[in-house]
C-alpha cells in the first residue's frame, strides 16, 4: 500500500543523514592532505571537469592555509563546496589518482575539498572582489548552477547581472533534484547565497522566461543573454498503464522529498524504479530510505551498459535494492485505478551494430511483478517547445551553440544541461564559466556588427 509517515523521525533522520560524512577532526583532514603525492602534471586536476588544482589546495590544507585552499578551489570552480558531496568522483578526479595504480585507496580529494569550502562558507570569507564597473548587463535565465557560475564570474568582472528564475529557489537541480542525502535544501539555499554576496547579482524568482518574460524583452534590456535553464521533463515510457495510481516520474518524487520533508511523501510497499542513471539510482534508494519494503530496479540493458557508477549502484544494493538487468517495461496493470503489477519483456542483446554497441531485443518471453508504485526514472526531455517558440537552433530541444557558447541568435548564448542534454553538477559550473568568458570576448572584443 502506498502510505506516508512510514517511520520514526529518528529513522528518518537516520536514514537520510549525509552519506560522505566530512572529517571529523582537522588532524584527520591534515593525515589525508598530507598522503598526497603532489603528482606534477596531476591527473585528478584533468579529470576534473572545472580543473580545480587539486594538488595545490590540498598541499595549502596540509599546510593549515585553508583560506587560500578555498580561493584555490572557487577560483575554478564556486560550487566547488556542492560539488564535494555531489561530484561521482570515483570516475572523476578520484577515480584518475595515481594511488589507483598502486591499487591503494586514492586521496579523499572531494572531503579534503568540502573540509576547505564548508570552513569558508562557515566563516563567510569573501574570498573575491568586484573589478570596478564596466557598465554592461546580462541577463541569465536559470538559477542552476551553470547560470549562477556564469553569473559569478561575470560579476567578478564588473559586469552587472539579472538571473531570472521560474522557480522560488535558486540552485537548479541541485535544490530540487539532488537526493537529500548528499545536499541537503539548507545547504543548497547557503551556496547559492554565498555566491550571490559578492554583489553585483539580483536573482528574480518566480520569473519564467516564456511565460513571464519573452527574449525579445530580455534582448532590448540587456547587453547579452545567457541560457541556463537544464532539461526539464521527465521522459515517459509510453506504455499501457503510465496513468494509474502509484505511477510516478523520479524528478517529482525526489523532488517532494526535497521540498516537503521525509515523512510527508508518499511510497509504496513493493516498489519498481525503470531506469539505472543516477536519478533512478538515487528514487531507489531514497524509496528504500522512505520505509517501501521491497525495491527493484528494472533495466532494459546490462550491467556492462548501465549509466550511473559501480559505486552508486552498490549504494543501492547495499540499501537492499534489487536489481534486474535485461528487462523491458512492457505495460503496467492495475485494478481499480490503482498500480497492481508491472509486465516485462525478458531481453537480449542483439548483434554489434557499426560502433560496436549490441542493443538489446525482444526474446518474446515476459514476467510480471507484483508492485504498488512504479517510479519512472528514464532520462529527462529537453524544453523542447519553449526552445522552438524562441527559434534557437536546436536539436529535440537540445539548444546548438558553437564554439564560443554562442547560440544562432546574435548576443544570446547557453550552456549546462540545456545544452549538453543532462551530465553533472561540475560540467554545468564549467559550462558557465565557458559561457561567462564567451561574453565577455562578445561585449568587449568582438567586432560590432550591425
Ligand atoms: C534526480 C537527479 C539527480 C542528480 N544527481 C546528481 C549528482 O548526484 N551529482 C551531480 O553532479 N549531478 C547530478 N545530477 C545532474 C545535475 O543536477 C545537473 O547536471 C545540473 O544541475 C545542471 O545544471 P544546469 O544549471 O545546467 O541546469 P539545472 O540545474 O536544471 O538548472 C536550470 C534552472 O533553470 C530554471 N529554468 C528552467 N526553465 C526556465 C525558464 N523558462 N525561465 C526561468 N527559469 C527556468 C530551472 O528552474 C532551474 O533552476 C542529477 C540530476 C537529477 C535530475
Ligand atoms: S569539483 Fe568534483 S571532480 Fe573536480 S576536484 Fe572537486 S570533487 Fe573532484
Amino acid at each position: 500500500m502506498i502510505k506516508n509517515n512510514r517511520l520514526s523521525k529518528e529513522q528518518y533522520a537516520n536514514n537520510f543523514s549525509d552519506i560522505h560524512p566530512p572529517f571529523e577532526t582537522k588532524d584527520a583532514a591534515l593525515v589525508e592532505a598530507n598522503r598526497c603525492l603532489f603528482c606534477y602534471d596531476a591527473p585528478c586536476t584533468k579529470s576534473c571537469p572545472t580543473s580545480i588544482d587539486v594538488p595545490k589546495f590540498i598541499k595549502q590544507i596540509a599546510t593549515e592555509n585553508i583560506k587560500g585552499s578555498a580561493h584555490t578551489i572557487f577560483s575554478s570552480n564556486i560550487m566547488g563546496a556542492g560539488c564535494s558531496k555531489v561530484c561521482p568522483v570515483e570516475k572523476l578526479c578520484e577515480g584518475a589518482c595515481v594511488y589507483n595504480l598502486m591499487e591503494e585507496t586514492p586521496i579523499h580529494i572531494a572531503k579534503l575539498q568540502r573540509y576547505a569550502t564548508e570552513i569558508a562558507m562557515q566563516k563567510n570569507w569573501q574570498l573575491f572582489q568586484r573589478k570596478p564597473s564596466t557598465g554592461k548587463k546580462v541577463a541569465i535565465v536559470g538559477a542552476g548552477p551553470a547560470g549562477l557560475s556564469c553569473a559569478h564570474v561575470l560579476s567578478r568582472n564588473g559586469i552587472d547581472v539579472t538571473v531570472f528564475e521560474k522557480e522560488s529557489k535558486g540552485g537548479g537541480l541541485m535544490t530540487y533534484g539532488i537526493a537529500a542525502y548528499k545536499v541537503t535544501p539548507q545547504f543548497c539555499n547557503d551556496e547559492v547565497d554565498y555566491i550571490v554576496d559578492i554583489g553585483g547579482i539580483d536573482v528574480k524568482y518566480n520569473i519564467e522566461l516564456g511565460k513571464d518574460i519573452t527574449l525579445a524583452q530580455l534582448k532590448k534590456e540587456f547587453d547579452a543573454v545567457y541560457l541556463g535553464i537544464g532539461v526539464g521533463v521527465a521522459r515517459q515510457l509510453d506504455i499501457p498503464g503510465e496513468k494509474l495510481e502509484g505511477v510516478v516520474d523520479a524528478i517529482k518524487f525526489i523532488y517532494e522529498i526535497r521540498a516537503n520533508g521525509f515523512s510527508t511523501v508518499p511510497v509504496g510497499d513493493k516498489v519498481a524504479v525503470i531506469g539505472m542513471g543516477m536519478t533512478a539510482i538515487d528514487a531507489a534508494t531514497q524509496a528504500k530510505r522512505l520505509g517501501a519494503k521491497e525495491v527493484t530496479l528494472v533495466y532494459r540493458r546490462t550491467e556492462a551498459e548501465k549509466p550511473c557508477t559501480d559505486v552508486e549502484l552498490d549504494i543501492a544494493r547495499l540499501d537492499g535494492v534489487e536489481v534486474i538487468w535485461l528487462a523491458a517495461p512492457q505495460k503496467i496493470k492495475g485494478a481499480r485505478g490503482k498500480v497492481k503489477q508491472l509486465v516485462c519483456s525478458v531481453m537480449q542483446l542483439g548483434e554489434p551494430d557499426a560502433s560496436g554497441r549490441r542493443s538489446p531485443v525482444d526474446t518474446g518471453e515476459t514476467f510480471t511483478l507484483d508492485v504498488d508504485m512504479v517510479i519512472k526514472a528514464a532520462g529527462q526531455v529537453p524544453f523542447e517547445k519553449l526552445v522552438g517558440k524562441l527559434k534557437i537552433q536546436n536539436t529535440k530541444g537540445k539548444i546548438s551553440i558553437d564554439e564560443n557558447c554562442a547560440t544562432n541568435i546574435k548576443g544570446v548564448f547557453a550552456g549546462g544541461d540545456a545544452v549538453n542534454g543532462g551530465k553533472e553538477v561540475v560540467d554545468a559550473v564549467q559550462a558557465g564559466k565557458d559561457g561567462a568568458a564567451a561574453i565577455m570576448n562578445f561585449l568587449f572584443h568582438a567586432k560590432k556588427q550591425s
